[in-house]
């Protein structure tokens, strides 16, 4: 079972050859599109774009779904931030612009 209990843990995942094998994979399946602007029509590819691999079942509360590629979908890092609420710290007029963190 992949450890991901601390932060640190989850930074050695994510920079793991096992996920970065198959974050390449996730991004080719979805075609380099964020899948949520997709759904709204829009497109957002690495070329406009910050594109990052999420866990749709979170990685912190399921770590046996870490490496399921049915669990990893492509999301650009402005849905990416909505969907993780990394907003909500923040004034909601922050929420369409973009954050470095
Ligand atoms: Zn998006």
């Amino acid at each position: 079972m992949i450890d991901v209990s601390t932060r640190s843990a989850r930074h050695s995942f994510y920079v793991s050859t096992a996920w970065l094998k198959l974050r390449a994979k996730v991004l080719a399946r979805d075609n380099y599109e964020c899948i949520w602007c997709k759904a709204e029509g829009k497109v957002t590819t690495k070329k406009n774009a910050v594109l990052e691999v999420d866990h749709i079942k979170e990685l912190e509360h399921y770590p046996q779904y870490a490496l399921d590629i049915k669990n990893l979908r492509t999301l650009c890092k402005n849905c990416h931030n909505k969907r993780h609420g990394r907003y909500q710290r923040r004034n909601k007029r922050f929420d369409d612009e973009e954050f470095e963190w």
